[in-house]
This record gives structure tokens, sequence and C-alpha cells, in this order.
């Protein structure tokens, strides 16, 4: 459990880190919260030569309304997001989910922009800015670009994001007034969701259903047409690929998918 030997570079300003990163290439890493990198680095699965650590960037750590867009910093900490006023009237399914990340020391330490890059289809975050049609903006050497969350999540652990690029922020659509729901169902308090499942208004999200977290569009589709919550849900696990595991099978997962839609729906929408 001891990483292969690395050189620690801590940048102080967002231009110094894409310096960095432009400089080492696909030699380096981002480190945020370090609770996705460190575990892989200690098993051996990620060994960068270099490392540049982005924890200090507070520019990186914000919160704002811009117009009816919720801006988010890609460093903000699920224990400020859990708290914060701004979430809690205009995104609260965001609020919401940060409260339900891990234990309170991950919390802690680890950021928004680190679960979205990381791209663990058994991570929270991933689903619920799917639900929230959020738009995720990467800054690298050639400028700045938008990339919808919808496109974002491309394979186990993979993004659109080349080496170079840092995530800067999350922004999504104000939500007040929408209803928004969120289950998840684990086999031990305080871990990764078996299946969870996140909505906003009539957008379903789902965790641990696949190689990439999804959204239940059959389901979608089924409300849109005016279904009812019972025959929307059991849509919910249509088009899905999960995992057999020893502690859930394929179809435990999906009847998960579709019991813990059938309930965030029934909390967002009644
Ligand atoms: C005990 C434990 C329990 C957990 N439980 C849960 C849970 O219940 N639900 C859940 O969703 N997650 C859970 N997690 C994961 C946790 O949420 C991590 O903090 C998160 O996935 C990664 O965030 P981080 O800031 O620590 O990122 P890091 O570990 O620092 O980075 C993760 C990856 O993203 C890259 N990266 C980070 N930030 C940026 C950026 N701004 N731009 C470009 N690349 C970047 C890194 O290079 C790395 O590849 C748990 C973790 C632990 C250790």
């Amino acid at each position: 459990m001891i990483p292969a030997s690395f050189q620690y570079l801590r940048a102080s300003t967002v231009d110094e880190a894409l310096t960095l990163l432009a400089a080492h290439g696909d030699d380096a890493k981002v480190l945020a919260g370090g609770h996705s990198l460190l575990p892989l680095m200690k098993l051996r699965l990620a060994a960068p030569e270099y490392l540049v650590d982005i924890g200090p960037l507070d520019e990186l750590r914000y919160v704002r309304l811009d117009g009816d867009e919720v801006v988010i910093g890609a460093l903000s900490r699920y224990s400020a997001l859990v708290r914060d006023p701004v979430l809690l009237e205009h995104a609260p399914l965001l609020a919401h989910v940060s409260g339900e990340v891990g234990d309170r020391q991950v919390r802690h330490r680890g950021t928004i922009g680190g679960s979205l890059v990381h791209a663990d289809a058994a991570a929270d975050l991933p689903a619920a800015v799917l639900a929230s049609d959020a738009v995720l903006v990467a800054r690298g050497p050639s400028g700045e670009r938008r990339i919808p969350a919808a496109e974002f999540f491309l394979g186990p652990f993979t993004t659109p994001l080349e080496p170079a690029e840092l995530l800067t922020e999350i922004r999504l659509p104000a939500q007040t007034g929408q209803g928004w729901g969120f289950r998840k169902f684990t086999r031990r308090a305080i871990d990764w969701a078996m299946v969870g499942v996140t909505v906003v208004g009539g957008r379903v999200g789902l965790v641990n259903m696949g190689g990439v977290p999804l959204r239940a569009t059959a389901t979608e589709e089924a409300l849109a047409a005016g279904a009812s919550v019972e025959e929307a849900a059991a849509l919910a696990a249509e088009g899905t690929n999960p995992p057999d595991e020893p502690h859930a099978t394929a179809e435990y997962r999906r009847h998960l998918a579709r019991v813990l839609t059938r309930r965030a729906l029934t909390q967002a929408l009644h």
C-alpha cells in the first residue's frame, strides 16, 4: 500500500497548474482531494511521475448564481456544498447528494470536480449532474471549452478531458420550483451505492447501472408522455447493463433501479 515514487508539484494559481500540466503531459496527474487518486496510487493502479496539487486553489472554490445558472467551482468540497445557501435554494439535489457521499472525512477532502473527472459509475455526483442537465467547463492550453454532462462520461474512469486540461467549474440551470429526489441503496452505512437514483423534474440519473453513470431515458420518455410514476419507474432498467457482482447480481440491480426510481420520483413529483 505504498505508491510508486513521484514528484510533488504544488500549484499556487490555476495558470501555474495549467503550465505544469502542459510541461509534463501524460506523465502528470492532477491531485484535488486525493480520495480517489491516492488509493489508486497505493494499489499501483496509477503511477504518475508528477502530481500537480491544485488542492490549495481557493479560486476554484465557490458557488454563485450567474443569471439563471448556478455555477460551482470544481474544487468545492462536499462539506461546503451540503450547506451552501445558493445550492440549497437553487440546486437542492446537489446539496443533498453531497451530504450522502462517504463519511465526514471524505466530505471534508473530496471535491465535486474530482468525483466527476474520476468518472466512477458507482459515484453519486456524476448521476446528480446528469439529472441536473449540467455543463462542465474545462480549461487547457487552447482555452476554455464547455462539455455537456451527457457527453462527459465516456467509459469507466474515462472522460474527454485532455491530460493538460483542468475541470474548472460546473454550470447548471437554477432548479427553483422543480421537484427533486434521491435514493441510494448501500450494503453498509457510509458506502458507495449498490444502485442510486437522482431526479430533477422529469430527468432521472442512475448510479451503478453500467460502466458509466446513465440517464434512465425510457423512464424520462414515459413521464413526458404522461405515464404514472409506477409505469415510468417500471422502465428504469431499460437499456442498462449493470455488472454482476457477488453482493448484487445484474437482475437484483435492475430490481433495485425500478424500486428506487419509483421512490425518488415519488419524492420529486408529489
Ligand atoms: C472511504 C471512501 C468512501 C467514499 N464514498 C463515496 C460515496 O459514497 N459516493 C461517492 O460518490 N464517492 C465516494 N468516495 C469517493 C470520493 O467522493 C472522492 O473524493 C472523489 O471521487 C474524488 O474527489 P477528489 O477531490 O478526492 O479527487 P482526486 O482523488 O484528487 O482526483 C480524482 C481524479 O480526478 C482528477 N482530477 C481531480 N480534480 C480535477 C480537476 N479539477 N481537473 C482535472 N482533473 C481532476 C485526478 O487527476 C484524478 O484522476 C469515497 C472515497 C473514500 C476514500
